[in-house]
């Protein structure tokens, strides 16, 4: 879409005024002193986050054990009340989404349960610029079925590092191919992969998809009743802005509920006989029936609160806002900041960008650490991207423009020079 924006401040201001998701914005805890731009790493907290993990500490002093059966069993239902309102955000039916584990488990969980190797078909696809935790999952799972990871694992390379080429992921169907996993929005370019296009040549092959919704979820909006992946993970810490560690996300289509999970365990087990503590599994035939152990209540109680703000506002205005302020940075950073060594790596077409803006600068790192000392906080990923989320929710435009002046004062001042280029362990 174009878009016509102006340079000045004034401008930037207008467009706070205009903007109609303003006023969510005082239901985050926004500091008055920093400009929180890491949204896509971890959210912010939210009061309607606050206020529902403080009902749950309440429930727990208050009910003891017995919390599991008040409120016609709320929270014995909780893992799925929260599934159906994360199965709106994706469009997937209620009964497909269940909140558990970490996207990491729940990787091995959907690989454990779908990855049935033959003779002629026992590779796993992937590409090589997902998260890494996706892949030494995938490497894992295929060495636990007594492959090498280099006669099982199959590649698709980026040509530049940055993006990957559809069609190359199509010409890397083959036959020997059992199992697809991909992420929907890439960490670092932010570049959004055509999952209908994808999952439909997949399943023209006989081959299983799976895609890592970690950048996506919250960011875009998702139909998966039009095509229908076999499964999906996600964290609910970054866009949904649940909480450091909260409880993922898994979404099993509803055509694998027959099969057995990789990993049971008594969660997984039909409400019905879950009690009766027989030593034969039951299993509950929907995503739920793919949990393990006891849902982590305290760990999903802020998700909730955070997940009433999203059902409000509804994906169509969040992205709507989220397309038009990430053009707006991409706009101020061609304008203001290209001389001085900055250049946007994303793609610049609507349909094919996430919720970030990747801005590249060979002293990223160093510019990374400045823009923390003035009150930015922006996400830096090797080898020299600075990620910059304005997150439809709670950030406004005017914090846009302040960040791109700041950057332009680093380097035009040379300030990053005041920094070593030696790496922290967590940055
Ligand atoms: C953030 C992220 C993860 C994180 O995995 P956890 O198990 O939640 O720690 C995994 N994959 C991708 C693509 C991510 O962006």
């Amino acid at each position: 879409m174009e878009y016509n924006f102006q340079v000045d401040k004034e401008f930037a201001q207008d467009l706070d005024k205009q903007d109609k998701l303003n006023h969510i914005r005082d239901r985050f805890y926004v500091k008055d002193d920093e400009i929180y731009m890491d949204g896509n790493s971890l959210g912010l907290a939210s009061k309607d986050a606050e206020e529902s993990l403080l009902t749950m500490l309440d429930v727990w002093k208050n009910e003891g054990i017995k919390l599991w059966n008040i409120e016609q069993g709320k929270y014995y239902e909780y893992a799925r009340r929260l599934g159906k309102d994360m199965a709106g955000l994706i469009g997937a039916n209620p009964d497909e989404v269940i909140t558990v584990g970490s996207t990491t488990s729940n990787i091995h969980q959907a690989i454990s349960t779908l990855y049935k190797p033959t003779h002629d078909r026992y590779k796993i696809l992937v590409d090589d610029l997902n998260f890494p935790t996706d892949r030494y999952a995938v490497d894992s799972q295929v060495r636990l079925h007594g492959y090498e990871v280099s006669e099982a694992v199959k590649v698709v390379k980026s040509a530049d590092g940055i993006f990957i080429d559809e069609e190359a992921v199509i010409e890397a169907m083959t036959d020997d191919v059992a199992l697809i996993l991909l992420p929907t929005v890439l960490y670092r370019s932010a570049q959004v992969l055509d999952m209908e296009k994808l999952t439909k040549a997949a399943h023209a092959r006989g081959i299983l998809i799976g895609w890592d919704l970690c950048h996506a979820i919250g960011a875009i909006e998702m139909n998966f009743s039009t095509f229908e992946p076999d499964f999906a993970v996600w964290c609910t810490y970054k866009y949904l802005s649940g909480g450091p560690g909260s409880t993922a996300g898994l979404y099993i289509n509803k055509k694998h509920f027959d099969k057995s999970p990789g990993l049971t365990g008594w969660f997984g087990n039909k409400d019905e006989t879950q009690f009766q503590l027989l030593h034969e599994f039951d299993h509950q035939q929907d995503a739920s029936g793919w949990q393990i152990g006891t849902p982590n209540l305290l760990s999903m109680a802020p998700l909730a609160g955070s997940l009433n703000i999203f059902k409000e506002v509804g994906m169509s205005r969040i992205r709507e806002k989220s397309l038009h302020i990430t053009a707006y940075m991409m706009y101020l950073i061609d304008e203001k900041l290209n001389q001085y060594g900055y250049k946007v790596e994303n793609a610049r077409e609507d349909s094919r960008r996430g919720g970030h803006v990747c801005l590249t600068h060979d002293e990223g790192y160093r510019i990374s650490q400045a823009l923390r000392d003035k009150g930015v906080v922006p996400d830096y990923r090797e080898p020299n991207v600075i990620r910059l989320a304005p997150v439809a929710l709670y950030n406004t435009y005017e914090e846009v423009y302040r960040v791109i002046e700041i950057l332009e004062e680093i380097v035009k001042e040379d300030i990053y020079k005041d920094y070593s280029t030696k790496r922290h362990t967590v940055i």
